[in-house]
């Protein structure tokens, strides 16, 4: 059984889209079951979702995701056809078909559960089955959206119903680098790579591969391959163990990529804010967004906290309603954004936390706030300065090969 990904840059026009069939095609002709999970053409997404704006300013997410929803859908009935000129037997469904039944939080939806019942029956009548990625179903029939980049979830999820073994993840890239390649020129393409660090990679901002699928292959045992679309190479492999890991890391044993993101927006919460009914309606109003980072302080003290602004239709709308409504009590700042180390156990050591405070003040970018993970540290620092400081950074403990003066420093 194999399970392949084809994101919207690899299915962007119709010259690619009878390639993606081809090599469907001759996998197929291989013996091998297929099931194809695709993204919708291109930018199609991001030209829906302008459209939408230009609609109004306070947007329904339910009409949002049938909106969005149908560039997946537009794709796959396309490769379907594509496909069936070359003379295999295929069909597309659409996600109610597939049975992705998904939580009821429109445009950041979660997978329940799939019933793959109707893509079994297919399979089994030997039809190429094409899934339209990145949407899904309500147990009341709303079509729901998972979130940007969600189509890799879908192919992780169904791989996981259907006890595939391995999903391939087909993109614009050779693989997973040790920074975005198109930020650092010298960034290096990683041959393997542990669950738990692709993971953090993904949840800081390398959009190679969305952090919620990794964690779906982790739990289900599914092995993931992040290949190039069109050309022959095995790209970077992520083992479903969450620890292990056997990266080729040429300089800096502990660091395995460095990765920036440009969509926080902090969420100021004053000492008053965090009492009683307030507090609960404050929450309540954040339910529906994932929390990047942050925490509450004790005892009467202010806090913070960081979400992303891809998951706010508009978000300048979303900050003048949220400041007016907890007046006081919340304020809004955006124009943030994050760099972070990822490595195996980097999160726990002190002297790497402050070689890489030090690489950053000798690049004058000041620092809004800084967070330690278990494979991760993560910096919080203004967004136009973003890009620069994974340069800095990926210069220092990826590509140099002497040791920085003050590394490895005993505290
Ligand atoms: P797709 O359309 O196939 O889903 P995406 O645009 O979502 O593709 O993801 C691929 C892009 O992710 C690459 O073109 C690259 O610029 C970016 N990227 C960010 N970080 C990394 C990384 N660490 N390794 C590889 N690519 C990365
Ligand atoms: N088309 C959606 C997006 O642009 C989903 C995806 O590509 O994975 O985010
Ligand atoms: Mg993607």
């Amino acid at each position: 059984m194999i399970v392949q990904k084809y994101g919207g840059s690899s299915v962007s026009t119709a010259e690619k889209m009878r390639a993606v069939a081809e090599k469907v095609v001759r996998t197929k002709r291989q013996g091998h079951p297929v099931v194809v999970v695709v993204s919708a053409m291109g930018d199609s997404t991001d030209t829906l979702l302008e459209l939408a704006r230009q609609m109004g300013s306070r947007l329904s997410p339910r009409e949002l995701d049938m909106l969005l929803s149908t560039g997946e859908t537009v794709s796959a009935a396309l490769l379907c056809l594509a496909i069936q000129s070359l003379g295999e037997r295929a069909v597309s469904l659409s996600a109610g078909q597939c049975g992705i039944i998904t939580n009821d939080v429109h445009s950041n939806a979660r997978i329940l559960e799939v019933r793959a019942g109707r893509i079994k029956k297919e399979l089994a009548r030997d039809a190429i089955v094409v899934v339209p990625g990145f949407q899904g179903v309500t147990a009341q029939h709303e079509i729901t959206t998972l979130g940007r980049g969600g189509s890799d979830t879908s192919a992780v999820a169904i791989a996981a119903a259907l006890e595939a073994e391995s999903c391939d993840i087909y993109t614009d890239v050779k693989g997973v680098y040790s920074a975005d390649p198109r930020v650092v020129p010298q960034a290096v393409a990683l041959g393997e790579l542990g669950a738990g660090e692709m993971q953090e990679l993904a949840w800081h901002g390398a959009q190679v591969l969305k952090a919620e699928a990794v964690e779906f292959a982790t739990t289900n045992g599914i092995a993931v391959a992040v290949r190039p679309a069109f050309a022959d190479d095995p790209g970077t492999l992520i083992s479903p163990e969450p620890g292990e890991s056997s990266v080729y890391r040429p300089h800096r044993a502990e660091v395995a990529g460095v990765t920036g993101r440009k969509d926080l927006v902090r969420i100021s919460l004053h000492a008053s804010a965090l009492n009683g009914a307030q507090r609960d309606e404050i929450f309540a109003a954040l339910s529906k967004y994932d929390l990047i980072f942050g925490g509450l302080n004790g005892a009467g003290e202010a806090s913070e906290l960081f979400i992303s602004n891809l998951e706010i239709p508009d978000p300048e709308v979303f900050a003048a309603e949220f400041a007016q409504r907890f007046n006081g009590a919340v304020e809004l700042s955006g124009e943030l954004g994050a760099v972070s180390l990822v490595g195996f156990g980097l999160g726990s050591r002190p002297a790497a936390l402050l070689d890489a405070l030090r690489v950053l003040e000798e690049g004058k970018v000041p620092l809004v706030k800084s967070f330690t993970g278990r494979e991760s540290l993560t910096f919080v620092i203004p967004r136009p300065l973003v890009d620069e400081s994974v340069r800095r950074l990926h210069r220092v403990f990826v590509e140099s090969h002497e040791p920085v003066s003050q590394l490895n420093v005993s505290l």
